[in-house]
């Protein structure tokens, strides 16, 4: 290990350039800062996609609004438009600040994508809104189809029988192919989902319940997406869902921003210079998170600061940002296992196309140990009696990071924020957890008061 060379520098190299990169490899908490954070006006200068790709998403997203009504019922209420709320947790606030004798300043809210229509994840987006994408793509080729008509007539065998000629496959850790299978088969398409060893036996059952065929490897999540990228090259009308690289995903999930921005309006929460606004994100791949904070940018520019959050064992992300390696270099690289509880997060390679378009955006980043994550869980159950999976968690032990370590201090310092930093709204983005069986939730919230326990004594 010593002696391995990874991008042309040993570890030591590595770990001489970045004070923190040996407390990473050692699989410390810990609360990155970017250096290379700009000002959106100069930031967004190098980068291709723009407000025109979010908004186009967006239209998108209408047009198949009566679609999603006529099939997923739960929709109704929203008009087919899949979203979840946001609540204030102030119960949880004042738990945490307790518990880890640490004062929050400013409000905490939850955005509970946790809840989101059609399969309980952040996923619900991005990976709804492709597969959305690819069947009207096809439909419209194919003259099935013009963006003037009524969507919802898309129920209906001619466009089942239809999309029954084309396949889609995925490679995932469980929830991208959750919303993907769910999204693809109910269309009609036949579906194929890679899943790596991470994924949960109950996300299995609940794909082949639907006609899914789940393949299963031993491997991690860059074997499982490898091997659906390989199944679809070698058909013509196989559709591979790119989660490494898709801008359509990353688009998908931009158009949250503008829905939340409409939220806090409706919920008189201000976002301006003087009341500026703290997103933590937990991060996998990046693409979620990444298409997320994206949004916030367009719609809030400078008065928002975005954070991503990982395992302490799969930090892909911050590797990646902080050595501005990106996809060059995986956890493993470093000799860091990616082992957690946190399957949504259990990924060992970012994006490079994410961590390169938020280079200069993103905040920065943070890991959390897994118990941390179950010690939230059941302190969030018991304080607001909402159940969250363990990834999902990682957003909140963000204002804690924020306000405990240097790092944060010193980002809020040089950021002029000193003054205002009374008046901020925290946003802890909650990726998942409706979903996730009654038996399986209460061995989670039994260990995090097991964990509790621990941390009392
Ligand atoms: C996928 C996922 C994430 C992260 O999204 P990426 O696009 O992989 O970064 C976060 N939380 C949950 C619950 C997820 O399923």
């Amino acid at each position: 290990m010593e002696n391995k060379i990874i991008q042309g520098r040993t570890i030591k190299e590595w770990e001489e350039q970045y004070p923190l990169m040996s407390k990473i490899i050692s699989t410390d908490e810990v609360f990155w800062t970017n250096s290379k954070y700009e000002k959106f006006a100069d930031a967004t200068k190098k980068i291709s996609l723009s407000e025109k790709d979010v908004r186009d998403a967006e239209e998108r997203l209408n047009r198949f609004a009566p679609y999603i009504a006529k099939v997923f019922p739960e929709t109704e209420k929203t008009n087919g438009i899949i979203e979840s709320p946001i609540v204030p947790i102030p119960t949880m606030q004042s738990k945490m600040e307790e518990t880890y004798n640490q004062e929050i300043l400013g409000q905490l809210l939850l955005k509970c994508d946790s809840h989101l229509a059609i399969s309980g994840s952040i996923k619900a987006r991005g990976g709804i809104y492709e597969v959305l994408k690819h069947a009207e793509d096809l439909a419209i080729e194919n003259n099935m189809l013009t963006i003037k008509d009524d969507y919802s007539n898309i129920d209906s065998d001619k466009f089942r029988e239809f999309f029954s000629k084309y396949s889609i496959a995925v490679g995932s850790t469980g929830n991208l192919g959750l919303s993907i299978g769910i999204m693809s088969a109910q269309l009609g398409f036949k579906v194929y989902v890679h899943m790596s060893a991470d994924a949960k036996q109950w996300k299995k059952d609940l794909l082949r319940s639907k006609g899914v065929t789940v393949i299963e490897y031993e491997s991690d999540y860059s074997k499982a997406v490898e091997e659906g990228r390989k199944q679809a090259e070698a058909d013509p009308n196989m559709y591979f869902v790119d989660d490494e690289n898709s801008t359509n995903l990353f688009l998908g999930y931009a158009v949250a921003a503008y829905r939340l921005k409409r939220q806090l309006e409706e919920m008189n929460v201000v976002v301006d210079e003087d009341h500026p606004l703290f997103v933590y994100l937990p991060c996998g791949v990046g693409g979620g998170p990444g298409g997320v904070a994206f949004g916030l940018k367009l719609v809030f520019k400078d008065n928002v600061h975005c954070f991503f959050a990982e395992p302490t064992h799969s930090p892909c992300m911050v590797i990646g940002l902080m050595t501005g390696m990106h996809d060059k270099v995986s956890v493993q690289d470093f000799g860091i296992d990616n082992i957690t509880d946190a399957d949504g997060l259990a990924v060992g390679r970012a994006s490079g196309f994410v961590g390169k378009t938020l280079e200069n955006l993103m905040s920065g980043s943070y890991t959390v140990k897994d118990e941390e994550l179950y010690i939230l869980l059941s302190m969030l159950s018991d304080s607001e009696n909402i159940q969250l999976e363990p990834s999902a968690l990682a957003g909140i032990h963000g204002p804690i990071q924020l306000f405990r370590d240097e790092a944060g201090q010193r980002y809020i310092e040089n950021n002029n924020l000193k003054n205002k930093i009374k008046n901020v709204s925290h946003i802890a983005w909650a990726t998942g957890g409706s979903m996730v069986p009654k038996d399986v939730m209460e061995t989670y919230y039994k260990k995090g008061k097991e964990a509790s326990a621990t941390l009392n004594n």
